[in-house]
């Protein structure tokens, strides 16, 4: 398992090396970036200020024996030509398919799961409503064409935002003036509405609508009302394969294994790791980035530096202000960072019963999800602006352990709550002041929906978005570096002008979550600068 750097990375790491490439950061999308320029033959180091690699993907054993998804839990969006190309499955990536993916819990004892079985999931629909049950392919298969439609302007070679380059957005305009009447209506609903008027073009059933409307709403200060949400219901469909919602499947031995599996491929391509040693500053000469300054007073030197940390994280906290033209400041630091979830990691005795479910079915292989409605999950967001952690929250449960039992000892599990709706700004009080009555509060919350789960718990650990920044050094906690919407497309992300992975500090570029396409467990920020990174230096456009 490659989660510390090996003895010998540390020790070929000198202050007399120039490295081609120095990455700050190794989440998934600074290993990927790093793994594809070290297969290229460039010398490569990356440095990482956690003991484990990893980021937001990661496992961590939070308790002797039991080890969790810290953050994020479950995968659609990584892309399978990068597990490819770094042959991550020989590096020890193994992804457990989850049928059914998803299962909504609701008040009246009712469950609706879906997963990437068309049959059952229709039967499922079905038991609200037999008109949502016959459209239910026809809505996947279009968000799936739209979802390929808007692919080449958010992932593709042409990384120049559209709003930059009239020629591009001409043409794309007129590729979509050339979509079905009825596409075109949702293409333009996907973009800039909200989850629910694309959802309401659809369907009757409410419940249907709120067990979808959650990929619109996930991490983002938003009720499923707001304009944006159907944005990114159309993002995750990036990961969506054959069914008619994106499958989110489960990472053998947790997320840690995507990013052990990219460890291990930057090490066999002669990348070295460092673990446990903060970047705390990246130096800036008088032709551009050169270098980074650990925490311990060593220094590596790059010809070109990328930073996976946050770009708010990176040009307010790492690099020197008069090194960064004023108005690109301006706009990392504008930008929306807060975050909206926490998570309550739970040790379990045994398994809580599932409501109106019989023992040991195949539901415990979801995500259980309790969200009553459309109406309840704008109420408690609009609660959440108010500076209180809603009162009924939008919660999602996992129990990786029915799929994975290494994950705790022998017949006990773990489970992992993600819980939105908690602001990383309150008014009146403090996350410290309320985090373990908030967390009691959420399990007698969802305690009717899985009986006897307060009872079976061991240990508990819950992280605030205020936790997260802290450990994971996630600026407000915000699960993708920073809001998301259909203006990264049109406009670029992380600021306008500079969607293609460079910055205005030469020698300087990001890689991470905050840059193009954004966030999830994705690995295309990372590639697509790997790609950047490589030209400059093959190019030889560097400055040394
Ligand atoms: C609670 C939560 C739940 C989520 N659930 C999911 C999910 O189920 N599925 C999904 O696809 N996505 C999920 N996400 C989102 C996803 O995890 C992130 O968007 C993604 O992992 C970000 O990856 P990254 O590599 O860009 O950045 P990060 O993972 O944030 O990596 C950046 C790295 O840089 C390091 N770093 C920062 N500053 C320094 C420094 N000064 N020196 C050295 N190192 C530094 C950090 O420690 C970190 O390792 C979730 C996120 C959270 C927080």
């Amino acid at each position: 398992m490659v989660n510390r750097v090996s003895r010998s990375a540390e020790s070929r790491m000198s202050e007399t090396t120039t490295y081609d490439t120095v990455i700050v950061g190794a989440g998934h999308n600074g290993l990927v970036c790093g793994a594809y320029l070290a297969r290229a033959g460039h010398r490569v180091a990356i440095v990482e200020r956690r003991d484990t690699v990893g980021g937001a993907c990661v496992t961590d054993e939070l308790f002797p024996g039991y080890r969790f998804c810290t953050a994020s839990l479950v995968t659609c969006l990584f892309r399978q030509e990068i597990v490819a190309d770094l042959d991550l499955a020989r590096h020890g990536l193994e992804i457990i398919p989850r049928e059914p993916s998803v299962v909504a819990l609701f008040p009246d004892g009712r469950s609706l799961a879906l997963g990437a079985d068309m049959a059952a999931a229709t039967a499922e629909i079905g038991k609200f409503s037999a008109h949502d049950a016959a459209v239910y392919a026809d809505y996947g298969e279009t968000m799936r064409r739209l979802a390929r439609f808007a692919a080449p302007y958010l992932l593709g070679k042409s990384r120049t935002p559209l709003l930059d380059d009239m020629p591009a957005l001409r043409t794309a305009l007129a590729a979509a003036a050339g979509l079905p009447d009825d596409d075109l209506r949702r293409l333009v609903t996907a973009l800039f509405g909200s989850a629910r008027s694309l959802l309401d073009d659809w369907f009757e059933s409410d419940e249907l609508k709120v067990t979808l409307a959650t990929d619109g709403v996930v991490g983002v200060d938003a009720g499923p009302s707001m304009p944006g949400t159907a944005y990114l219901m159309l993002y995750h469909q990036m990961g969506a394969t054959e069914s008619a919602r994106p499958s989110w499947g489960q990472v053998k031995g947790g997320m840690g294994g995507i990013t052990r599996a990219l460890a291990a491929a930057c090490a066999a391509h002669g990348a070295d790791i460092v673990t446990g040693q903060a970047v705390r500053r990246i130096r800036v000469g008088s032709v551009g980035a050169e270098a980074v300054e650990l925490d311990d007073g060593r220094q590596l030197r790059g010809r070109v530096i990328v930073s996976a940390a946050a770009p708010k994280t990176t040009f307010l906290d790492l690099v020197d202000a008069d090194a960064v033209p004023s108005g690109y400041r301006h706009a990392i630091g504008g930008a929306d960072f807060e975050g909206v979830a926490a998570k309550i990691h739970l040790a379990l005795d045994r398994l809580p019963e599932i409501r109106g479910l019989p023992g040991e079915c195949a539901e415990y292989r979801g995500t259980l999800q309790i969200l009553p409605s459309m109406d309840h999950s704008d109420a408690a967001h609009a609660e959440s602006r108010l500076g209180r952690p809603s009162s009924e929250p939008h919660v999602e449960c996992t129990i990786p352990t029915v799929l994975d039992p290494s994950l705790a000892p022998p017949g006990k599990h773990v489970m992992s709550m993600y819980v939105q709706f908690t602001p990383y700004t309150l008014a009146g009080t403090t996350w410290e002041d309320i985090k373990e009555p908030f967390a009691d509060r959420v399990l007698d919350y969802i305690e009717p929906y899985l009986p006897g789960l307060t009872a079976s718990v061991l240990n508990r650990k819950i992280l605030t978005p205020r936790d997260l920044e802290r450990e994971l050094a996630l600026p407000g906690g915000h699960l993708y570096h920073g809001a998301m919407s259909a203006r990264d497309m049109f406009a670029g992300r992380p600021v306008a002008g500079y969607a293609d992975y460079h910055t205005p500090v030469p020698g300087l570029y990001l890689c991470g979550a905050g840059t193009r396409p954004g966030g999830g467990v994705f690995g295309m920020p990372g590639k697509n600068a790997s790609d950047v990174v490589r030209q400059h230096l093959e190019d030889d456009h560097g400055r040394r």
